[in-house]
């Protein structure tokens, strides 16, 4: 018997002693003291343990018969079996209207599209596309493979001309029971309010930056540089008439130090109040390569994304994030981005103990089907519009690539560098969208995925079993 190479073993009290015991695979979680994590870590003996702790840990699976390439072996059979199991299951559909967009945020991932925002594609898909799309959902939802839920996505797809042929989806959607998830910027939102109160089924994800100042700085509109304004009014209207509307603040350091500013605007507006308004703080990413629209503008935001993206990750944005919770600076209903992880860890240490496992990060990887304004289909966001990326096309006809299955929706953590991995269960590889720009397929992208599974176990531990110790 050895230990297994899939413990996840975190010190999260030293002055008593008590370490969180996980693993993955087997599903198992426990409280245990310094002997036996030192034990299971190789730096103690077994003699200080007693016969009845060293039974338990085999029963739950920490001491393994297995050698370390079987446990690996088994790891990879289990991610495949997972991922067996949803692949292609209940497909997520989502329509690209256009490239085109009316904004020129200075940290825009689709750059490489859009020739650093001089020279947005116009394609804008038509109704005989949208129809050849429809015919494909249709045919996953009398299977009952598909979700309920059709993705608007752009560039930005409330373009205000592009109504027409938004409305042309939302009926051919809302005839066969779809709700609507739109990811748009929010400036022509207001164009869109026929829409919204005739069949309130739809939830809107818009980005504020921070304050006005900072949000107009990061996110100019390309006429009107106080998009600020615009959009903050389109969420007072969308609010009135039903919509969802879930306020995405893309933080850095300057974000941050202003942030009760913008919550207070939030609470002014009434927003907090409502329940069909949530917010989150998400960690604001420049991909500096493609940011070089900065270079040729006369404005402070290089420096600043520059420093931000040296001086705050996804780790400290966290804390910080905790710190004002706690300090009464921020609301418990202003959310942070965790990938999950503050849900998971609660529900094993104080929820029914599960571990739900998984072996992809995303849909991506399992069931989008993407349609864009080309007639081609993609599987990830991240890489929509380059052409070497797509996984097949809808237009004369449906078809997916052997290529885009092989690429796109066989990846999972069990042929990937994850495999080794004491998270890869819980984390699912993280977003393929860095490596499949970078044609590596079998890369992993932690995003700092285990130093925030290990700071939100402690924190949970702390907030609400070490009382109770
Ligand atoms: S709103 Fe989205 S698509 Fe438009 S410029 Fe900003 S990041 Fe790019
Ligand atoms: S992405 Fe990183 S943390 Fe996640 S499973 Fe892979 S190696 Fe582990």
């Amino acid at each position: 018997m050895r230990p297994s190479d899939y413990n996840i073993i975190l010190n999260v009290d030293k002055e008593k002693q008590v370490n969180v015991l996980l693993n993955c695979y087997t599903g198992a979680f426990d409280l245990v003291n310094d002997d036996v994590a030192g034990f299971l870590k190789g730096k103690n003996a077994s003699e200080n343990i007693s016969e009845e702790s060293i039974n338990k840990l085999i029963e739950r699976g920490y001491l393994t018969s297995l050698s370390s390439d079987d446990e690996t072996l088994l790891i990879k059979k289990i991610a495949e079996s997972i991922h067996d199991s949803v692949r292609f299951q209940s497909y997520n559909f989502h329509f690209i209207i256009s490239y085109d967009c009316n904004l020129r945020c200075v940290y825009c991932f689709e750059n490489g599209i859009s020739t650093h925002g001089t020279n947005w594609p116009k394609e804008k898909i038509t109704k005989n596309q949208v129809d050849k799309a429809f015919q494909v959902i249709k045919e996953k939802v009398d299977l009952k493979k598909s979700s309920n839920t059709i993705v608007l996505y752009g560039g930005e797809p409330f373009l205000a001309d592009n109504y027409d042929i938004v409305e042309y989806i939302i009926n051919k959607g809302e005839e066969i029971g779809f709700q609507f998830n739109v990811i748009t910027n929010g400036y022509d939102a207001d164009k869109y309010i026929p829409l919204i109160s005739k069949y309130k089924n739809f939830t809107l994800q818009i980005t504020i930056d921070g304050t006005k100042e900072i949000h107009n700085v990061n996110r100019p509109h390309y006429k009107n540089k106080d998009s600020f304004e615009k959009i903050t009014n389109n969420v007072d209207l969308l609010l009135r008439n039903g919509a969802r509307v879930a306020i995405r603040i893309n933080a850095d350091e300057n974000t941050l130090i202003k942030i009760d500013e913008l919550t207070r605007f939030f609470e002014e507006k009434g927003w907090m109040k409502n329940r069909n308004f949530s917010t989150y703080l998400a960690l604001l990413v420049a991909d500096m390569d493609n940011c070089s629209i900065l270079k040729n503008r006369n404005t402070s935001a290089p420096t600043r994304i520059n420093q931000s993206e040296k001086s705050l990750n996804h780790i400290k944005l966290l804390s910080k994030y905790y710190d004002l919770i706690k300090n009464g600076t921020l609301q418990e209903t202003v959310l942070c981005q965790d990938f999950n992880i503050f849900s998971i860890i609660k529900n094993i240490l104080i929820g029914d103990g599960r571990i739900v496992k998984r072996s992809v990060f995303c849909g991506a990887q399992s069931n989008n089907i993407i349609f864009d304004p080309l007639g081609d289909v993609y599987s990830c966001w991240e890489v929509v519009g380059i052409s070497e990326h797509k996984i097949g096309h809808y237009v004369p006809d449906f078809l997916i690539y052997q290529e885009g299955i092989d690429k796109f929706f066989s990846r999972n953590i069990g042929n990937t560098s994850c495999l080794k991995c004491q998270y890869n269960l819980i984390c699912g590889g993280g977003c393929m969208g860095p490596g499949a720009l970078a044609n590596d397929f079998t890369t992993k992208n932690c995003n700092d995925f285990q130093q925030l599974f290990n700071f939100i176990v402690k924190y949970v531990y702390n907030s609400y079993l070490a009382e109770n110790l």
